[in-house]
């Protein structure tokens, strides 16, 4: 007779706004995992005992098995390591790291003592990604079109770390974009220029356009955060056979050479925590990095202007 599994005891670090927006209510929701603790700076979770880091909450916590790790990405290297030198699985908000070569020591040290890491990239699990990348598989792309356009003051206030080294200002949302055109996409994608518009008070830009290429395709991205109407976040692509698909609001409605957009509901969190599960069961890891380096490159290769100064 085949015994049910013990849940996945978890602790998030770093609990803010999307640890509680987002991954407090998934990891609820779902049987496979029990939330155990929070390892925070301040109170942190309501009604589960908080710790100072990881340590003490190895050493004096509940018995823990794995951490979420919802800090913005300038602190993450360092918790990622304690994390795995204590043998827990691990699981990182995006961007998984703030550099590539941290995100890869992260990495190696996960596979030298066979934890699972989950890089996430949230954007991938909007409803109608699968389906895009479905379609895309029998038909070449010609040209791409990237538009994210969203308000800062709106879904970042007060968020000092988005503009400071390694916050990624624009980026942090633009690479939700780059996440899903990797994602709908098989072919490598190539930075060929960037232009990028920083405060002059700050550390990262509030906008950003690039110019990509993917085979003989151009793709470019339109990254803004002074977005004051709508917000908008579309992917729209061309094929070489003529047809159109447009991916919008942030990868939740698909459209196909303008018939009526397919939807599905929203379960992007709740999809990551499936996964999750799936990994660590099997003892694999999915470290995608891929939409980091895209931005790097931009950074790499970007043209900047000094803007207007902002105040988060
Ligand atoms: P946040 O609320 O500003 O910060 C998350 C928490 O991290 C803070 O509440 C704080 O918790 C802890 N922290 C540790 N070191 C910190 C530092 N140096 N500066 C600020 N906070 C620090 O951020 P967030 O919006 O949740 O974003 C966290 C990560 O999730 C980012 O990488 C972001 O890209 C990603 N993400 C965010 C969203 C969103 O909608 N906000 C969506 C998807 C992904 P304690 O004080 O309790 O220690």
């Amino acid at each position: 007779m085949s015994q049910a599994k013990q849940p996945i005891a978890i602790a998030i670090i770093g609990p803010g706004k999307i640890a509680r927006d987002q991954h407090v209510p998934a990891i609820r929701a779902n049987p496979r995992f029990n939330l155990v603790a929070s390892v925070s700076n301040g109170p942190g979770l309501e009604n589960l005992p908080v710790f100072a880091s990881i340590a003490e909450l190895v050493q004096v916590g509940p018995r823990v098995d794995a951490v979420a790790i919802c800090t913005p990405p300038q602190v993450r290297g360092p918790i990622a390591h304690a994390a795995i030198d204590a043998g827990l699985q691990v699981l990182l908000e995006k961007p998984p790291a703030a550099t590539l070569g941290e995100f890869e020591a992260i990495r190696h040290h996960a596979a030298q003592r066979g934890v699972t890491v989950f890089a996430t990239w949230h954007s991938r699990f909007a409803p109608m990604v699968e389906a895009a990348r479905t379609w895309l598989g029998d038909h070449k792309t010609r040209s791409a079109r990237i538009t994210w356009r969203e308000n800062v003051r709106k879904w970042h206030p007060g968020q000092h770390w988005l503009w400071q080294p390694g916050g990624l200002g624009v980026f942090d949302p633009g690479i939700n974009a780059l996440s899903i055109l990797t994602r709908i996409c098989s072919d490598p994608v190539t930075v060929l220029g960037a232009e990028l518009d920083i405060p002059r008070n700050c550390q990262a830009p509030i906008g950003a356009r690039l110019s990509m290429m993917m085979n003989d395709a151009a793709i470019s991205a339109d990254f803004d955060f002074r977005q004051t109407g709508q917000d908008i976040w579309d992917i729209e692509m061309e094929t070489m056979d003529n047809h159109r698909l447009v991916l919008s609001r942030g990868g939740s409605r698909l459209a196909i050479n303008g018939a009526p957009a397919q939807s599905a509901p929203e379960a992007e969190y709740p999809k990551i925590y499936q996964h999750f599960a799936t990994l660590i069961d099997s003892r694999n890891s999915d470290c995608d990095i891929t939409p980091l380096r895209l931005v790097a490159d931009a950074f790499l290769i970007a043209r900047t202007t000094s803007t207007a100064a902002f105040e988060p």
